[in-house]
């Protein structure tokens, strides 16, 4: 049977665990000098080993065998733990055990001995999910553990976690992991599964991952199935990851740089065809104008953000786009991100945001025409203070009508 790669890879020690170093650094050290407390709590985006490290940790407060601080993998206890039968280790998913009920349940039976390990372990996934009363329930089982009792709470949303109980946990923010990193695993595993895919397209896929190891490795294995012949085919790629060539994005931004309307929603909707989706476009987008910008200011672009191919030919853009359009168009593709998230029509929402985008590069700028006037007839200038009111980033037509109005002379920028 066919063994998905998240699944046999996921870490069983912690130098398995991939990117969190400093967390797993302090959970060994403390293991090793046994100064962990009973309650912790592993915070992190989705996919970057909360449940893993929590399980890990638990496998080593049960291990027989415990050497610095690693889990041996090899004593009864650890492997009934890889069969997924520790006795004394309970999982419970907070999503859907959120009542007090189901606390009361956990604190009953964190009253009883541990049946063969030293700890009983209660490994608590979701924890924002518990309800206020449920929280409250666990607060003082929190403030007193008993002695045998450990508590492993891992979240996503650690905000959502009282102050009370955050009070009392040793937290641990895990790292979103950096596309780099999450390639070289990646690569790691090809090397041992056998699988010819090039670095290439691995940065493709740990870039698709958002920082989640599990999600790059369950893409990995949809891409096992595209190789062929010892190659993948880029494009078949790409369809696969919903995104499009960089270069036809790139295009597109050259389009709306050049304030071609009709040429830019074509080439948008070309795209759309690809199989790209909208998210995928708009953050490509985003980070094309985060690279001029940076450009634009002389900063070294973040690496992995595009290859040099693309940054070479966005430094020929540099000079088409003025600092404050930037700042405007990013603005607007902020707004256009989370629009794409409440709205149904994600493609049509884009192309309006595309539209805007035009529209606001080709508004000239207000301070510029603040500046101009104040060179040409001193008596007619707003205040600083006055100028600095005007809700320049997002100047309206009325406005900009009545700024032409005050300050006829005013050189426009077209
Ligand atoms: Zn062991």
């Amino acid at each position: 049977m066919y063994v998905p790669l998240a699944t046999k890879y996921r870490p069983q020690k912690f130098s398995d665990v991939v990117g969190q170093d400093i967390v797993v650094k302090i959970l060994m050290r403390g293991l090793q000098k046994d100064r962990l407390g009973s309650a912790l709590l592993f915070a992190g985006t989705r996919g970057v080993g909360k449940t893993t490290l929590a399980r890990i940790l638990a496998k080593a407060w049960c291990c027989n065998n415990r050497q610095d601080g690693e889990p041996c993998c090899k004593c009864e206890s650890c492997v009934e733990f890889a069969r997924g039968g520790q006795i004394d280790v309970l999982e419970i998913d907070a999503a859907s055990n959120t009542g007090v009920d189901d606390v009361r349940e956990i604190i009953e039976s964190s009253r009883y001995l541990p049946t063969s390990s030293k700890y009983k372990i209660f490994i608590i996934d979701e924890t924002h999910m518990l309800s206020k009363s449920a929280f409250n329930a666990l607060l003082k089982t929190l403030e007193e553990p008993p002695a045998h009792a450990k508590f492993l709470m891992a979240t996503t949303e650690p905000h959502k976690i009282p102050d009370t109980v955050l009070s009392r946990v040793l937290r641990f923010d895990l790292r979103s992991l950096d596309a780099e990193l999450i390639a070289q695993h990646l690569s790691s595993i090809c090397n041992k599964e056998r699988i010819p895919i090039p670095a290439e397209s691995l940065a493709l896929i740990a870039d698709s991952a958002d920082g989640s190891v599990r999600d790059a490795l369950s893409l990995l294995d949809q891409a096992a199935n595209l190789v062929e012949n010892d190659s993948i085919q880029t494009k078949d790629l790409l369809d696969m990851l919903h995104m499009s060539d960089d270069t036809e994005i790139l295009t597109l931004l050259k389009l709306l740089l050049a304030k071609n309307t009709q040429g830019a929603i074509q080439q948008y909707r070309k795209i759309l065809n690809d199989a790209c989706t909208p998210a995928n476009i708009l953050e490509t987008l985003m980070n094309y104008i985060h690279i001029l910008t940076c450009l634009q200011l002389n900063v070294e672009p973040r690496k992995n953000m595009a290859n040099e191919h693309i940054v070479r030919q966005l430094q020929d853009e540099c000079s088409s786009v003025s600092a404050p359009a930037l700042s405007r168009i990013w603005q607007l593709l902020v707004k256009g991100a989370e629009e794409i998230n409440i709205g149904e029509r994600a493609d049509v929402l884009l192309e309006m945001i595309l539209i805007r985008i035009i529209y606001a590069t080709t508004l000239p700028d207000l301070r510029d025409i603040l500046h101009n006037n104040a060179k040409n007839s001193p008596q007619n200038t707003l205040s600083k203070t006055e100028a600095q009111d005007l809700p320049i980033n997002s100047v309206s037509d009325s406005l900009l009508e009545k700024a032409r109005k005050m300050f006829p002379n005013a050189k426009v920028e077209e």
